[in-house]
């Protein structure tokens, strides 16, 4: 599934107006590259749907944190979504603005709490009561007061891989629904803390928006009842979650018609929404580009060896999610053959795709792997003493290196 940014033009694949292969001449392979005009049609896309109702949307910073995308979105008048004090470092470095960061994790530590409240970011997304607890002290100390919301658990099945699941009971994820107003209530105790938000995020790669409304059906139903309690709710932050198409077959739900739908059942709340969504703004934005190195046959299997590998897209060994691989140049009348794509890492579960149907590909070919702009960088590794891939973003007809790649003498840096 090639994102929209990406077409063949007299069979050679082009990002934007920049074909692939000049990229990969320039600075070879593995390299990530990025459509700059995929990633602020899809934040704009949220942005107009909202239209009239006030509302932020926070990019989840851990979907894709380089610092050039960053500053791309901040520009476009992104908040963002973090989930750790380096993620706030990297949002500042790239000119975000702390006023409109919001931090949720479940174990956020002291000094990330000291270092986001001395930043004054927007709001802390508050994962249990102890945490809470911690939060408020922290302020006393720094003579501030702030906005705290509670990650609520909707108990509703994401439909989504196992790994990515975070809205049940069973999760580790967010205070149980039912206990949410006296949560709430006791932070109302709390002066240090201003309980003004309510928050939930169910799950990712969510392809059917059924469950993630119903959430926001219950999350509505718990502001009145918090509202009727004397908790002063003025923001509903919905976390992300919105998928996109990885294979045949799989419909993404459009974003306008996404967010209208919200809009509409959150109309007459008067409330602020926020949302985080991650993947659904650069997954398909990128491709990682491979070059075969080898093709082998070992008993009934065929192998087609290149050198990307499971340290610099995790993807698919992490939770065997399926990447669509195509070549940089058509070549029909090659035609096809069924085989493990895989790389030089010493796994047998280094692999980017399995008994896949794909191009007849001989070694020097080169191949872009797709809609990897998310969970893609950022889940890259130096196993293997492997060096970490560039990345490239495109826009227009321009391209420019936003990474470079890592040497050798990088890899022992910190070894002291
Ligand atoms: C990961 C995460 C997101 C982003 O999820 P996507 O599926 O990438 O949109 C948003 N909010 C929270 C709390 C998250 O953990």
């Amino acid at each position: 599934m090639l994102g929209e940014s990406y077409i063949y033009r007299d069979r050679t694949l082009y990002c934007e107006s920049v074909a692939l292969d000049d990229i990969v001449s320039r600075l070879g392979t593995p390299c990530y590259v990025y459509s700059a005009g995929s990633i602020l049609g899809r934040f704009n896309a949220y942005h107009s749907a909202f239209d009239a109702t006030p509302h932020m949307i926070c990019y989840a910073v851990k979907a894709n944190s380089n610092l050039e995308i960053l500053r791309l979105l901040a520009e476009a008048g992104s908040g963002f979504d973090i989930v750790s004090g380096g993620e706030l470092y990297r949002v500042m470095k790239a000119g975000g603005s702390p006023s409109k960061v919001v931090f949720s994790g479940v174990g956020k530590t002291a000094e990330e709490i000291a270092y986001a409240i001395d930043n004054d970011i927007h709001c802390f997304n508050c994962e249990s009561a102890s945490e809470l607890v911690l939060i408020d002290s922290i302020a006393a100390r720094h003579r501030n007061r702030v906005r705290v919301a509670f990650r609520v658990n909707p108990d509703i099945e994401a439909k989504t891989h196992p790994y990515i699941s975070t809205g049940l009971r069973e999760h580790k994820f967010g205070i149980d629904f039912e206990e949410a107003e006296a949560v709430y209530q006791r932070a109302l105790s709390f002066s240090h803390v201003v309980p003004e938000s309510l928050s939930c995020h169910i799950g990712s790669q969510l392809l059917d928006t059924g469950p993630i409304l119903e959430a926001l059906d219950k999350m509505l139903d718990l502001v009145d009842r918090l509202r009727a309690g004397g908790v002063p709710i003025k923001t509903l932050d919905l976390g992300g979650g919105l998928g996109v198409a990885y294979q045949d077959g799989d419909v993404a739900p459009p974003i306008p018609d996404f967010i209208r739908e919200m809009c509409r059942r959150a109309a007459t709340r008067n409330l602020e929404v926020h949302i985080e969504p991650g993947r659904s703004i650069v997954g398909a934005s990128g491709v990682l580009l491979t070059r075969v190195l080898y093709r082998k046959r070992t008993g009934e299997k065929e192998f087609v060896v290149v050198d990307a590998a499971m340290n610099d897209l995790l993807r698919p060994a992490l939770y065997k999610a399926h990447h669509s691989i195509v070549p940089l140049r058509e070549a029909p009348e090659r035609g096809a053959i069924v085989a493990d794509v895989v790389g030089p890492v010493c796994e047998t579960g280094d692999f980017l795709a399995r008994d896949r149907s794909i191009a007849n590909l001989l070694p020097g070919d080169l191949l872009a792997i797709c809609t990897t702009g998310a969970y893609g960088f950022v889940l890259a590794s130096n196993y293997n003493s492997r060096l970490r891939p560039p990345e490239v973003l495109v826009d227009g007809a321009g391209w420019r290196i936003i990474r470079a790649r890592e040497t050798y003498g990088d890899l022992i840096q910190e070894e002291i």
